[in-house]
C-alpha cells in the first residue's frame, strides 16, 4: 500500500471526545436546511401549516442529482426560512405540535439480499443517503470498489473505533448494501492502523477487506485514500462510515436519514463527546451543557483546518461529522515565537509542547503576526500531494494563473495543511483555494 507523501501526525488535542455515545434529547424546534450533503438542494414539497411526521419527506431535489430530505421530528411546519436577497427558501422550519395529525411517515425497508440493485439504489436515495455519496447519486454501475473510510486522522477527533462501537456488524452489513446499489465488485474498509479491535470486529462482522491506513492527516482524503487502496483507479468510490450506517438504518430498519452521529470536540467544551442528534438542532442548543463556563467561544463546523466559522443557530446537517468549540482568543501576540509554548503544537518543534507529553490547547488565536515568507519549506514538506505551495501563492499574488495551473494548481485537496504549519502566518490555503475558484470560472465561460 502506498505511504502517504507528506502529511502531518497530529497530538491530541485538548478537548477530543472519547467514551461511549451519547443521545441528544430531541428539541421542540428544528431549522431543516435544503441543501444537506451531496447533489442539488431540495425544493419544499409542504407550506406553513401543514402537519409532518419524522421521517416524511418536506422537500424533493429537482433533478435525480440529489436526495429528499425528510421531517427530523414530528410537528407542524412553521415557516419556509428565505435568507436576505434570495428568492427561494434556504430551510424549513419545523416546531412540536401534539394537536395536529401528520401523515405516516414512508418505510424504506426492503429484502436487501434478495432487491434488484436499482431498486435498492432507489430505496436509499429516498431515505436521504445519496446526499453522503459523492456526486449525490445512488445507482448501479457508479463504482467498481467501494471504499467506507473509517479513520480519523485531523485533530479533536477520537479514533474512528470508538465512534462506530456497538455497530460495526451493521456498519459491515451497510457496506454491502451500498455497493450491492452502487454496482460495487469491492468492498474495502479503511480503517487506522492503531485502531486494531476496530479492525478486527469488522473483519470478525464479515468484512471483505480491511485495510490499513497510517493515522497522518489528511490520508482519509478520498483521492488520497483511493490511491492507497486501490492504486488511484478512476472508479473508485469513497464514503463515510456514517453513509454505510445510512444505508443499513434505511433498508433494514426502514430509517430515513434523520439522525446523525457526530464529534463535538474543542477545548471551548467541558464535556466534549460523540453525540447522537436529529438533523435541524441548533448547534448552541446541542452544547448549551456542554460549553466551558465563563468562555465565549467560536464554532466551526468541521475541524479546525477546512472547517467553517458558523453561528450558534446553525443546524446540524445529515453530512456533518464534526464540530470544533474553540475559546475565542482575539489577543496580539507579539513575538510569539519566543514564548516557551507548553501546550503549542509546531511542525518545527521549536516548543517546549515539543518534548511535554501533555494534551495540546487550540484556540481561535493565530498565535504570531504575518510575516513575509522566509522559504523554510515546510508548507512543501507536509502537502500530501506534492505541491509547492509557497511558490503557486506567490504566482496567483502577481496574476500568473495560467503558470499556477501548469504547476498543478488544481491538484491541491484543500486540507489547510500548508497553512497550519506556515511560521509566517501566511494564508496559503484560502489563497490557493480562491485561485482554484478563478480558475474553474474562467473555464466556465
Ligand atoms: S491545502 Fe493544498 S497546497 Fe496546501 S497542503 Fe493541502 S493540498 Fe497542499
Ligand atoms: S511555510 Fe510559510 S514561510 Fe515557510 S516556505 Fe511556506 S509560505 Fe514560506
Amino acid at each position: 500500500m502506498a505511504a502517504l507523501k507528506g502529511g502531518y501526525r497530529f497530538r491530541l488535542f485538548e478537548g477530543t471526545p472519547e467514551g461511549t455515545v451519547a443521545a441528544h434529547r430531541v428539541g421542540g424546534r428544528v431549522v431543516v436546511p435544503l441543501a444537506q450533503g451531496e447533489g442539488y438542494a431540495a425544493l419544499p414539497v409542504v407550506s406553513p401549516g401543514d402537519a409532518v411526521a419524522a421521517g416524511q419527506v418536506i422537500g424533493t431535489p429537482p433533478a435525480q442529482v440529489g436526495s429528499p430530505v425528510h421531517a427530523p421530528i414530528d410537528g407542524v411546519v412553521r415557516e419556509l426560512a428565505v435568507k436576505a436577497r434570495a428568492k427561494q427558501p434556504w430551510a424549513i422550519v419545523i416546531e412540536r405540535d401534539a394537536g395536529k395529525a401528520a401523515p405516516p411517515a414512508p418505510d424504506t425497508r426492503c429484502e436487501w439480499t434478495a432487491a434488484a440493485p436499482e431498486a435498492l439504489a432507489e430505496a436509499l436515495t429516498h431515505a436521504g443517503v445519496a446526499a453522503l455519496v459523492p456526486g449525490g447519486m445512488i445507482a448501479p454501475g457508479l463504482a467498481r470498489v467501494l471504499v467506507a473510510v473509517c479513520v480519523h486522522t485531523a485533530p479533536l477527533l477520537p479514533r474512528a473505533g470508538a465512534v462506530y462501537a456497538g455497530r460495526e456488524n451493521d456498519l459491515v452489513t451497510g457496506g454491502r448494501i451500498l455497493a450491492k446499489a452502487l454496482g460495487a465488485q469491492e468492498l474495502c474498509f479503511a480503517v487506522g492502523r492503531r485502531d486494531r479491535a476496530f479492525a478486527a470486529a469488522l473483519a470478525g462482522g464479515g468484512a471483505p477487506r480491511v485495510a490499513a491506513i497510517d493515522e497522518v492527516y489528511p490520508g482519509e482524503h478520498p483521492k488520497l485514500l483511493a490511491r492507497a487502496v486501490a492504486g488511484g483507479a478512476a472508479d473508485v468510490v469513497c464514503v463515510s462510515g456514517r453513509a454505510a450506517l445510512a444505508a443499513y438504518d434505511a433498508a433494514v430498519k426502514g430509517a430515513a436519514l434523520i439522525n446523525v452521529r457526530l464529534c463535538l470536540g474543542g477545548a471551548g467544551l467541558a464535556r466534549p463527546a460523540i453525540v447522537d442528534a436529529r438533523v435541524g438542532t441548533p448547534l448552541g442548543e446541542l452544547c448549551a451543557d456542554r460549553l466551558a463556563p465563563g468562555r465565549e467561544v467560536r464554532y466551526v463546523a468541521g475541524n479546525f483546518l477546512t472547517g467553517v466559522a458558523v453561528p450558534p443557530e446553525h443546524p446540524v446537517t445529515r453530512d456533518l461529522e464534526c464540530v470544533s468549540v474553540l475559546p475565542e482568543d482575539r489577543e496580539r501576540r507579539f513575538l510569539e515565537f519566543m514564548r516557551p509554548g507548553a501546550r503549542k503544537d509546531s511542525y518545527g518543534r521549536t516548543f517546549l509542547a515539543a518534548f511535554l507529553k501533555r494534551p495540546l490547547a487550540g484556540d481561535t488565536n493565530l498565535h504570531g503576526e504575518l510575516r513575509p515568507c522566509i522559504n523554510c519549506g515546510w508548507c512543501e514538506d507536509v502537502c500530501p500531494v506534492g505541491l509547492m505551495p509557497d511558490l503557486l501563492m506567490k504566482l496567483l499574488r502577481i496574476d500568473q494563473g495560467e503558470e499556477a495551473e501548469a504547476l498543478a494548481l488544481m491538484d491541491c485537496i484543500e486540507c489547510g495543511l500548508c497553512s497550519y504549519v506556515c511560521p509566517s502566518k501566511l494564508p496559503l490555503h484560502e489563497e490557493l483555494a480562491r485561485g482554484k475558484r478563478a480558475v474553474r470560472e474562467e473555464l466556465a465561460q
